[in-house]
């Protein structure tokens, strides 16, 4: 089966590494993939793939039928399509043309590996039974587009009973794969805090009610309160990034916004957050006069990767590549949790994407490059995965 999947991987790869490039030099933002999707399904015509587009927007499903008799289980695998408000300076030969918009997420890599995956197990699909369901989704940089998509019912009519996904990763080098069980990465919640204050003369701070000394004490108190609320087992953050307030030097302002994210992985502690953030800015605006307003938006679900799946992927991927257990989760954000979520036996896995003699820069980088060469390694894995799964 391995030399068989190697095979029909390696004869459409020139094609997809050409599809990688014109996707990587058109990078389109989240909820515009408009080209991007067009040109995923132009693929799946020409290989005579039968797909859904337009699903929650710019979203495709590809779906094959396997001709084996058999159980007739049905595997979804997604790949996400967006890309980032960057300026691209990676000095790669297909940088991006687009000025200000970059891959610079690796997104181009899946969705070109879920291509590579989809036209090699078409091929074969007289070796396995059930249905492959092929998700590209819009949108995951921003406010999400999995679980729009789930709304659509692409978890439906044939019920998916396994979900799974890679993420590139650029700490890691081509052809090593990683693989987590259990919380991987965290909620990557937001808030917003104003306090309210009165503003007045830097003179006569006592007849002022100072937003800004309140806001000093707001945010230390609160980027405290992880480690005394939460077990210190339960990794968590509380991260304060936007601090705007005040106009000159003999001024005291009127009013302060404070803005932040929360990272966490289990909705006890997303509880206990919320609340304890929502007290500590009221308790602290009420001892200097301020009034205080609070938002507090809850985005991705954890992700949480299934035990059985986890290991099923890695013995796929160890006939194809290095492989490693990764000891932390990441406390980033990703929405493919809303799949892990509604299907139990789901996981993804992270797949070094940096070439030997390369820097490796991170996710979100401008310099940030992922090698050609992780999407035969990518699509190897779940056409493998696939294969054994299904029967
Ligand atoms: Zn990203
Ligand atoms: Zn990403």
């Amino acid at each position: 089966m391995v030399d068989e999947i190697k095979k029909n991987i390696a004869e459409i790869l020139p094609e997809i590494i050409d599809f990688r490039h014109k996707i990587h030099m058109r990078p389109e933002l989240s909820f515009e993939e408009h080209e991007t999707a067009a040109l995923v399904c132009s693929v799946l015509d020409k290989y005579g793939i039968e797909y859904r587009s337009g699903i929650a927007g710019t979203g495709v499903l590809g779906i094959i039928k396997g001709e084996k008799s058999g159980a007739g289980k049905t595997l979804l695998i997604r790949a996400d399509m967006d890309a980032l408000p960057v300026c691209e300076k990676s000095g790669c030969a297909f940088a991006s043309e687009k000025e200000g918009v970059m891959h610079a997420c690796g997104h181009d890599i899946h969705t070109s590996t879920l291509l590579c995956c989809a036209v090699a197990l078409n091929k074969m699909r007289g070796s396995f039974s059930g249905t492959v369901k092929l998700m590209f989704q819009p949108g995951e940089e921003t406010t999400g587009g999995a679980e729009p998509m789930i709304k659509t019912g692409v978890l439906e009519n044939p019920k998916v009973d396994s979900c799974v996904a890679l993420h590139v990763e650029p700490s890691m080098k081509v052809g090593t794969a990683g693989f987590k069980s259990g919380p991987f990465y965290a909620c990557p919640d937001e808030f917003d805090i104003v306090i309210k204050g009165r503003g007045g003369h830097a003179a006569t701070p006592q007849k002022c009610a100072d937003p800004l000394i309140a806001a000093v004490q707001i945010i230390t108190a609160i980027e405290n309160l992880p480690t005394r609320l939460l077990s210190p087992l339960d990794p968590a953050a509380v991260s304060v990034c936007m601090v705007n307030g005040g106009t000159a030097y003999n001024i005291i302002p009127d009013s302060v916004h404070i803005g932040g994210s929360v990272r966490v992985f289990s909705d006890a502690d997303r509880d206990t957050i919320e609340n304890a953030i929502g007290k500590t800015a009221n308790n602290i605006c009420a001892i200097y006069g301020a009034e205080c307003e609070y938002e507090y938006r809850r985005l991705f679900l954890p992700l949480i990767n299934d035990k059985n799946t986890t290991e099923l992927l890695k013995k796929s991927a160890e006939k194809y590549l290095e492989t490693q257990m990764l000891s932390e989760p990441t406390m980033a954000g990703e929405d493919f949790s809303y799949l892990t979520d509604a299907v139990s036996s789901s996981a993804l896995f992270w797949l070094g994407c940096t070439e030997d003699d390369c820097e490796g820069y991170p996710l979100h980088s401008e310099r940030f490059f992922a090698s050609d060469k992780c999407i035969e390694y990518g699509a190897e894995i779940f056409c493998d995965y696939a294969i054994n799964f299904l029967n």
